[in-house]
């Protein structure tokens, strides 16, 4: 089933953290969205891949996606080559989004990195007519990376207004309890000494704040932006 948006994370719960107040968001601007994480998370300290599978589902559950599916990667071994391009563009194709949303292009974690070109490789490899020929060819019309907690010196693109899908996308974090119960800090949102769903609003706060809102979730993208009017521009200088 088509749908608008294909938010692809390395690991299960990556797409909750860095986009999932947008995603909660589309669904309320009645936009269709599809999550798919590469890897089970198998290599990952706490929990069991089966259950960061349910966890996963209920997440998504909460954010209004239409689907989640997981391509079955090696945890701690992404990479792009032709043969996890062709299976990603498969998925790419099923779903025909016009926008993928890919991890930040540096990462940490070398998955998070690796799934960043290996999603920018797939996109355009999906609109190869002769790569997997038995299923017609689409080509998104744009990636945007999820930059959140990242800490390059990379101004967001544009950031998302998430003043009101905050909380749930606390609530879809809060599915994960078997990777943050207790915890401090996950992935790259670094220990406050606060909780970490605090960490995690504040964290929201910080971009909420570039577009004066309360929260908000930042994106990077390569193209540049195009505006008609500059009349209807917000974001006040002063
Ligand atoms: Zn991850």
């Amino acid at each position: 089933m088509p749908v608008d948006v294909l938010a692809v994370g390395a690991h299960p719960d990556d797409v909750e953290l860095t986009c999932g107040g947008t995603l909660a968001k589309l669904h309320k601007l009645g936009r269709t969205t599809a999550i798919l994480d590469l890897t089970r998370g198998e290599m990952g300290s706490r929990g069991t891949p089966e259950l960061r599978a349910t966890e996963a589902a209920a997440a998504a559950a909460v954010l209004g996606v239409s689907t989640r599916e997981n391509l079955g990667l090696p945890d701690s071994g992404v990479v792009s080559t032709p043969e996890t391009r062709e299976q990603l563009a498969r998925v790419i194709r099923r779903f025909a989004p016009r926008i993928v949303i890919a991890p930040a292009p540096r990462g940490n974690h070398p998955d998070h990195s690796a799934a960043s070109k290996l999603i920018r490789d797939a996109v355009f490899v999906s609109g190869l007519a002769k790569v997997a020929p038995d299923v017609p060819k689409h080509r998104p019309v744009k990636i945007v990376h999820a930059i959140a907690y990242r800490e390059d010196h990379v101004k967001p693109t544009f950031v998302v207004d998430i003043s009101d899908e905050l909380e749930t996308k606390l609530n879809a974090v809060r599915c994960f309890a078997s990777q943050f119960d207790g915890a401090l800090s996950a992935g790259e949102a670094y220990p406050t000494g606060d909780p970490f769903l605090h960490v995690l609003r504040h964290q929201a706060a910080h971009y909420g704040s570039l577009i004066r809102r309360r929260f908000g979730e930042p994106f990077f993208t390569y193209e540049t932006m195009r505006v008609d009017d500059i009349t209807t521009l917000d974001v006040s200088t002063f």
